[in-house]
């Protein structure tokens, strides 16, 4: 994956969006005036459009598609991670990191 820059803008800047994707700047711009967790959920939903200039697909289809994993994709990663970090490296750091913090 090529390199995004993430820049968290006043609101003036971009309302009445609350995210937008430059596809050929590379630049995703985020208000910086909304919480951390619609921050979260508009990350994920700008990286959605990542794909919108190779897609033949309409406006309504990409906007669904990125609503789509910023509704669903947070919590299916974290199950995956979840599930990925069954190993023995992940534990193991995980139990040096918890023991630091003792
Ligand atoms: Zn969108």
């Amino acid at each position: 994956m090529k390199d995004i820059t993430v820049m968290f803008v006043p609101k003036d800047k971009i309302y009445p969006a609350n995210g937008l994707m430059h596809y050929d700047t590379r630049i995703m711009e985020i208000r910086e005036d909304l919480s951390k967790f619609e921050i979260c959920s508009l990350l994920v939903h700008e990286f959605g459009h990542l794909d919108d200039l190779e897609d033949k697909e309409g406006f309504i289809h990409k906007e669904l598609e990125s609503i789509s994993m910023s509704i669903f994709y947070p919590i299916i990663g974290t199950i995956i991670i979840a599930f990925k970090s069954l190993t023995p490296d992940r534990l193991k750091y995980y139990w040096e990191r918890f023991k630091k913090k003792q």
